[in-house]
Order: structure tokens, then sequence, then C-alpha cells
């Protein structure tokens, strides 16, 4: 792989080598659209409502009373440093207004977490101060180094994207955490790992921001020492934590979804920093592995709500899918990290899927109450819940506006603050465009200069995205954009010429995935793409037991899903009681009727299942990530279809 500069600046993820160079957030600008709608949310309301609910809580206040008397879970301090993440990346964002109100708020945010570091640089609100449990006694359970890891990606995000950081309360207090891990966890100290994994990638960053090796070391040692095994085991087995056998000899993704996904994503960088090419390879077999057969249709990761876990190959029961929305945002961190490392689009269409479907299914329309599971079949209407009340429960019905383990919200806050920063990236003299998203991008090619674009589209609800040069060196320079595999059908333009282009590797696409436009570019050139999302039926495998015979629609990257109550007096009221009616004369049809603010319906035709020789009715689609914002409701993704075979 070549070996690019060293520099993080405003990048979630900065690898020294790679096939792809990411971008700093601040060189692509979302403009109004799907996404750029969410940023704005976050930034004005998510964030906020996050740090008053841990204000509320007592979370933030445990770094104030180190000694007296915490609330809240053990693992509470990493929500607050999520947060103080999130604000880091939102604070950077060019076009936010206000940033520094928010600067504001995070200075004393750590200056309240700095407050609480012991003099070896230990800092944790629930153990090894006076009165409570001492350090590093229950690395099964404890989670000291899981927080510690968030603290130091905080700490990261900070050097990341103000120029001031190096001396900035939560650089200097994230850096004192990871040099007391590094001198706890070497190899003359403890020889523990964490039972959830996290601080692997957060030594990996920082060694990529610092250039101190010594955290890419402790990286390392903690990703080998895992799975001889290096914690006690428990009663979910110790493939919970993915200490049951070592990286290298795991053949899929296991146990607990978000341990699994977070000790990936660390196991990718060390690979990518210390050229391990074997570890890579393995991983993403792995990974392979785990889309193939243990991912559901919406990127969602977890079948099981017993320990959180993926199930094995095919389990992927649509009601009982747990789907965390962390899990989702890992596999967004580890698709990202492999991509960036291989260039293949496959791991871009992943995070499509997961931003698309769980992302944006995770934060309620109103931005104040979220999803922990997300899954893709709910029987029974949920009762209406307290919206000033915290959720003791993970299960989806309505979402809420916290929960007592608060993973999620925080997680969601982090990602959408930095999520300019996965829409392109660079190599050499090519630009490569991952995310069709409205808004600007500016990048600068090694071998050829600087450029900028502009991108229009109201993607995913049309197809139509239109890129146009606005700055070009006179050099020729490839634009490689994305070919999702769902986009058979999909078409480029360039002036009066017109071409199709293939998904996985068919014409005109790369072997990577990618459609290459290479010429020399003036400004005003304009490159229009046409993404059949025109909705179509999508069949499970017929391996996947629980929705055999069901069939589901998808429109362009959205899964779709019935939900009660429907629309209109005629359609069929009860998504319980429809059999899908799959043939060349019923084809799902874009609605007429808008749903939710704008968003494209589709309908279908079914029949009831009391009558399943009556004359077919329309029954809506709503696309998944905005179910549950019409109140109590039941939902499915998998419909199943007609004829069905009565049951004897
Ligand atoms: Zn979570």
């Amino acid at each position: 792989m070549p070996t690019v500069p060293a520099s993080g600046s405003g990048r979630p993820v900065a690898p020294t080598r790679g096939v792809l160079q990411p971008l700093d957030l601040r060189d692509v600008r979302i403009g109004p659209g799907f996404w750029g709608d969410r940023q704005r949310l976050n930034g004005t309301v998510v964030i906020d409502h996050c740090r008053e609910w841990m204000e509320r809580l007592g979370w933030i206040g445990n770094f104030r009373v180190a000694a007296g008397e915490r609330r809240g879970r053990e693992f509470t301090d990493a929500d607050v440093y999520k947060l103080a993440e999130a604000m880091c990346w939102e604070a950077a964002r060019i076009d936010r207004p206000g940033g520094s109100d928010l600067d504001a708020a995070a200075d004393e945010l750590s200056e309240v977490i700095a407050g609480a570091q012991e003099a070896d640089g230990y800092l944790n609100t629930r153990f090894g101060h006076q009165g409570a449990e001492a350090r590093y006694r229950d690395l099964e359970w404890g989670h000291e180094l899981y927080c510690a890891g968030h603290l130091v990606q905080a700490g990261v995000a900070r050097l990341r994207t103000h120029d001031d950081a190096g001396d900035h309360p939560l650089a200097v207090v994230a850096t004192r955490v990871a040099d007391h891990v590094v001198r706890e966890f070497g190899d003359a100290g403890r020889p523990g790992v964490d039972g959830h994994p996290e601080i692997e990638m957060a030594l990996v960053e920082l060694y990529r921001a610092s250039g101190a090796d010594r955290y890419l070391e402790q990286a390392r040692r903690f990703v080998e020492r895992r799975g001889r095994p290096a914690l006690d085991d428990i009663p979910f087995g110790r493939a919970y934590f993915q200490d049951d056998v070592p990286v290298r000899a795991a053949s899929a993704l296991r146990g607990h979804a978000v341990r699994a996904l977070y000790l990936t994503a660390g196991a990718v960088d060390v690979a990518v920093e210390t050229g391990d090419h074997e570890l890579l390879e393995i991983i993403a077999s792995q990974w392979r592995h785990t889309i193939a057969t243990r991912t559901y249709l919406t990127g969602g990761m977890g079948s099981r709500h017993e320990g959180e876990a993926f199930g094995e190959d095919y389990e992927l029961p649509p009601d009982r899918a747990y789907a965390e929305t962390c899990a989702g945002v890992a596999a967004i961190m580890v698709a990202w990290r492999l991509l960036l490392a291989t260039g293949e689009a496959r791991y871009a269409d992943l995070i499509e899927r997961a931003l698309y479907n769980v992302v944006a299914t995770a934060v309620a329309a109103d931005g104040q109450a979220f999803f922990y599971t997300n899954p893709l079949q709910v029987r029974v209407p949920p009762p209406v819940a307290d919206p000033t009340a915290e959720s003791p429960r993970a299960q989806a019905g309505l979402r809420a506006p916290w929960f007592t383990v608060s993973c999620c919200p925080p997680n969601v806050a982090r990602l959408l603050a930095s999520l300019s920063a996965y829409v392109a990236t660079t190599a050499r003299s090519a630009l490569q465009l991952h995310q069709f998203v409205a808004g600007q991008v500016h990048a600068v090619l090694t071998d050829v200069g600087p450029v900028r674009l502009r991108v229009e589209t109201d993607y995913p609800w049309s197809g139509s995205v239109t890129v146009q040069v606005q700055e070009s060196p006179r050099a020729p320079w490839q634009l490689e954009v994305r070919v999702p595999t769902w986009a058979a059908g999909m078409r480029l333009a360039l002036g009066d010429e017109v071409w199709p282009v293939a998904p996985a590797a068919g014409a005109g696409v790369t072997t990577r995935g990618y459609a290459v436009v290479d010429r020399a570019w003036s400004a005003g050139d304009e490159l229009r793409m046409e993404l059949p999302v025109r909705p179509r039926w999508t069949y499970p495998d017929p391996r996947l037991d629980a929705v055999r015979g069901c069939v589901a629609v998808e429109r362009g990257p959205l899964v779709y899903c019935a939900e009660s109550p429907a629309t209109a007096p005629d359609d069929l009221t009860d998504d319980r009681l429809a059999l899908v009616c799959v043939d060349d004369a019923t084809a799902p049809d874009d609605s007429d009727t808008p749903v939710l603010g704008g968003a494209v319906a589709v309908d279908v035709l079914a029949h009831a299942l009391e009558e399943p020789a009556g004359p077919p009715r329309r029954l809506p689609l709503i696309p998944y990530h905005l179910w549950g914002n019409r109140g109590p409701a039941t939902m499915r993704v998998w419909l199943p279809m007609r004829p069905i075979r009565p049951i004897r």
C-alpha cells in the first residue's frame, strides 16, 4: 500500500497508508437534503439533548464528585466522552452557525472531565478512588479501558479539529490516560484486555495523531492477547467478548455485536499501521462472511437479544432482531477502515445501507428520541412511553428520549457530526465519490492539484445526481463514482455522451466497483448520473429460515416497510393480514402521496389473509427509517407472498 503524508487533520480515521486517502471533514460541505437536514438536526437538537440528559441523570456530575455518590451504570463515562467527541466534530463543521458557543460548552465539559483525573493519569468515576472498588479488578465487566478508549477518541477529535488542541484539557487528559494504559498494560504490566473492545482503535488513532509508537504497540498487544484466552469465562461464553479464539483464528464476527465490531475496527487499524497484510486479509474474509450470512437487509447486525449477539449463519429473525444502533455505527466504522485500506466499493455499499436503514432509523424526526434496537418486524403496537422518562429497556416500538444504557444516542451524534468525512476520498490523480450527497467537495489530488466539485441531487428520493466541476487542474484526473450493487441500469452522461454502467465489475466498472471518468476536466463540466431508484422486490436467501416465503421492497438504498395504521380507508390497514402479490403485473410502484415530510411512499398490491381470492388492494409502504414516527404501530419489512399453501 502506498504511504501518504501523516496528517490526520479533520479526519475521524487517518491511516498513514492505504489505497484511498480520507478527506478533512471541513473539505466536504453537506447541503440541505437527506443527510444535510439530519446533520443540522444533530447540531441543533441531538447534541444538546444528549448533554441535558447526561447532566440530569448525573453522568456528567459523576466527574465533579469523584469521591461522592456515583449515578448511572459503570460505563456512563464513555457516553460523556462520546458527547465531547461529537462536540469537537460539530464545532469544526464549516457551515455550522454558532460554532464558538459549542466550543465554549466543550471547554467546560473538558474541564469537568479533567478535574477527575488522578495523578498517574487513571480516570474513571466508578473505580479506583476512595470508597470505590479497586482498579482493573473486573476486566470482564468493568469497562475501564473501554471508557478510556472513548476518552482517547474524544482527545483525538480535539487534536484534529482545533489548532490549540495540544494544550487543550481534553487532549491533555486523553494523552495522559493513554500513557497510563500503556504503562499499566505493557509487556511488563498487567497481561489483560478489556471485556469491551474500544481502546484498540483509540490507541491507533492517537498513534496516528501523535506519531508516538508506544500507542500502536499497545493496541497491537491488546489485539494479539485476546482469545488465548485473556479473560475469565462468563455465562454467555467467551465468544461474547471475542476471547474464545484469537482474532486470526476466527472465520466470522460472533458474540456481542458492538464488541465484535469495535475489536474488528481496531484490528484493521493495527493491520494497516503495522503492514500486516495477513491480518488484514483475515479480517476482510471475516467481514465477507458476516455480510453474507449474519447481516440484516437493513445493514443491521446482531440477531439475538441474549448477549446482544450475532447469531449463527442465516439466523436472522426479523422480529427478534437486536440490530443495535451502535452496531450500525460500528459497522460503518469497520467498513470505512476497510474501504480506505482496499478501495473496494463493497464497503461503501454497506456504509450506505447502514446509514439509510440503521442510523437514519435510530433518530426520531424531532431529534429527541432514539431507537436502541432496530427490529425488522414489530407484532404488537407498543404502549406510549413517558417522554420525560428514561427507558430501562432496549426493545424497539417507539423511540425513547433516553435509556438507562444510552450508548446509542451519543454514538449517532458523533457520526452525524463527522459525516462529511465519509462522502469522498482521493488517490493520487483520482477522486472517489462514495456517497451521493448534495453539497460541495474540495480535495487536493496529490499528483495533479486542487479540485472543487458541486453535487446536486435529492437522492435517495430521486436517482439523478449531477456533479459539476467548479475547479480543476489542467492535467487529466479521474472522477470515480461508486456503482451500488443494486443499481442495475445505472447510466452516466457527459455532454451528449451517455453510457450505461453495471454493478459488480460489469460494463464500465472497475473490479473495485467504481465507474471511472478519466479526462481533462474544465470548470463547468457536468457528469450526470441516473441511478435506478424505482422500487424493486428483494427475495431472501433460501437458507434464511425466518423469512422464507416472504419478499421485501427496496427503493435505491432504502428498505421499505408496512406500518399500521395505513393511510387511506380502502387500504389494507393491518399489515399482519396482508399477502403481497408478486408477479409481472404487480411491480411495486411509487405512490402519488408523499408521507412524513415529503418522503416517497411505495404501493404494492396485496390480498387480505381472510380473502385471498378476492381482488387485491393497495398496501402502502413507507421507508423503514421513518417507521414509528406516527404513534404506536405494528411494522414489518418482510411481507408474506401470495400464494401461500394452507398449513394442514
Ligand atoms: Zn448502543
